[in-house]
C-alpha cells in the first residue's frame, strides 16, 4: 500500500482553522497515521501534535509530555480544575511564543488505537499539552489567545516567513520557544 507523506502545516493553511471530524470507526490507516504524527512530533522535538496539523481533519492527537506517548482518538476533556500559566509554542506557528492560561489539572476521556475507552487525569505539563492539541481539533491556535495587536504583529511576520521553505522555517523560527506543540 502507498504510503502517505505527511508534513506539518503551518499557519495560513485553512485546515488549521477547520474544526476536524470526529473519528467512527477506528481502521488501520488511521493507525498508520498515528504513528507518522509520532515520528513527526518527535522529529521536531515537539511535545504534541494534532491531526489537523499534518493536513488531517479528524479528531486525533499524539501527545508525550515526558511520561510516555500517548496516542488519543476522539479525545474529550469532562473535568477541568485550578489554573496554571505555561509558556507555548506551536510548530504550526514557528516562531511565536505565548503565555497562556490553562487548566491545570483536566479528566480526559478518548480512545486508544486499539479502540478501548480511556480515561486519563492529566496535570502540569501534560494537561497543558492535551488541553493545546483539543484546541487544534476545533481550529483554535494559540495565536487566539493574544491581544489584538499582538496578533496582528504575528500575522505580519509569519506572512514574510511563508515565503521559506518548512525546512528553513524549522531552522531559522522553531527554537525560539522551549515548548513545541
Ligand atoms: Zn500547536
Amino acid at each position: 500500500m502507498e504510503e502517505i507523506r505527511l508534513k506539518i502545516r503551518v499557519f495560513g493553511d485553512q485546515v488549521l482553522r477547520r474544526r476536524a471530524k470526529a473519528v467512527k470507526k477506528f481502521t488501520p490507516a488511521h493507525a498508520r497515521i498515528l504513528s507518522q504524527m509520532s515520528q513527526i512530533m518527535y522529529d521536531s522535538q515537539g511535545v504534541g501534535l494534532a491531526a489537523p496539523q499534518v493536513g488531517i481533519s479528524e479528531t486525533m492527537i499524539v501527545v508525550d509530555a515526558g511520561s510516555g506517548l500517548y496516542k488519543l482518538i476522539n479525545p474529550r476533556i469532562v473535568k477541568r480544575k485550578g489554573t496554571q500559566v505555561l509558556e507555548e509554542g506551536c510548530l504550526s506557528v514557528p516562531g511565536v511564543c505565548l503565555q497562556i492560561k490553562r487548566a491545570k489539572e483536566i479528566v480526559v476521556l478518548a480512545w486508544d488505537e486499539n479502540g478501548k475507552a480511556i480515561k486519563i487525569e492529566a496535570q502540569d505539563l501534560l494537561a497543558c499539552v492535551i488541553q493545546h492539541e483539543i484546541d487544534h481539533l476545533r481550529g483554535r491556535l494559540i495565536v487566539d489567545y493574544a491581544s489584538a495587536l499582538e496578533r496582528l504583529k504575528i500575522k505580519r511576520r509569519l506572512t514574510a516567513l511563508r515565503k521559506k521553505s518548512n525546512e528553513e522555517l524549522f531552522e531559522s523560527e522553531a527554537k525560539s520557544c522551549q515548548l513545541q506543540l
